[in-house]
């Protein structure tokens, strides 16, 4: 079995839920007491966070960079970046790092493929969502094109992942909204729902939506044990 180094913290919510699901899947392919090699670099996300805010975004890069280098001086054989938005500075830890880079953009491509989606909604930190580092890699290295929720909803998606998911908050109303923003969509022809922040599968789940809700969680998650378990 290969070893996984993941830059979690970001927030550490969701890589709790990496951390179960790593293990979990890797019991549930080789079973016994099997569990999966993980070596975790979790960053102080008050300070990722506000460098975001601030728009410091290579500052953030050089500190993602040095937790890849860590972790392949601490044997892992790949990289598992637990959240979407940070994909904005992934060159700073592919350069940093050298060892394979498990892009989630790439992983979320083919899941998207495989559920023939052709216009699937992109709920997503406001960074994801409005910069080009998610949706045109998508676009360039997929030739998919992904709708974002109008302003109003995508300050309210953001909201919700910041002030309360990262916080370990699940609340109804804010479900009720969310889902009102993904009804809206689907009444303009979106046809699919990627969970495109890593807690957003804490509010959302594959029954929230009659077209597939893709958990870039659970994706990435399987990408890893595929590349961990590769013979
Ligand atoms: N975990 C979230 C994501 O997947 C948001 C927190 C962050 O900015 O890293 O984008």
């Amino acid at each position: 079995m290969r070893t996984l180094g993941l830059i979690g913290g970001m927030s550490w919510e969701s890589t709790a839920i990496y951390y179960r699901l790593l293990n979990e899947g890797v019991r549930a392919r080789l079973g016994g007491l099997h569990s999966a090699r993980l070596v975790l670099w979790s960053c102080d996300f008050e300070d990722i966070a506000r460098r975001q805010a601030e728009g410091d975004w290579d500052g953030a890069g050089r500190i993602l960079g040095e937790a890849g280098r860590a972790l392949r001086a601490a044997g892992a054989d790949g990289i598992v970046l637990c959240t979407n938005t940070m994909h904005k500075v992934a060159s700073f830890i592919e350069e940093a790092a050298g060892l394979p880079f498990l892009h989630l953009a790439d992983v979320t491509a083919a899941a998207i493929r495989a559920h023939g989606c052709r216009r699937p909604l992109l709920l997503a930190t406001r960074y994801t969502m409005e910069d080009d580092f998610y949706k045109g890699r998508l676009r360039d290295r997929h030739g998919i094109t992904v709708a974002v929720p109008d302003a109003e909803g995508r300050s309210e998606v953001h909201r919700v992942i910041y002030e309360e998911l990262c916080r370990g908050v699940v609340d109804a109303t804010s479900k009720a909204r969310v889902l009102d923003v993904i009804a809206r969509s689907r009444g303009e022809g979106c046809d699919g729902v990627i969970l495109g922040c890593t807690e957003l599968g804490m509010l959302l789940g594959p029954t929230d939506s009659p077209d597939p809700v893709l958990d870039t969680t659970r994706l990435h998650v399987e990408a890893a044990l595929d590349f961990a378990l590769a013979a």
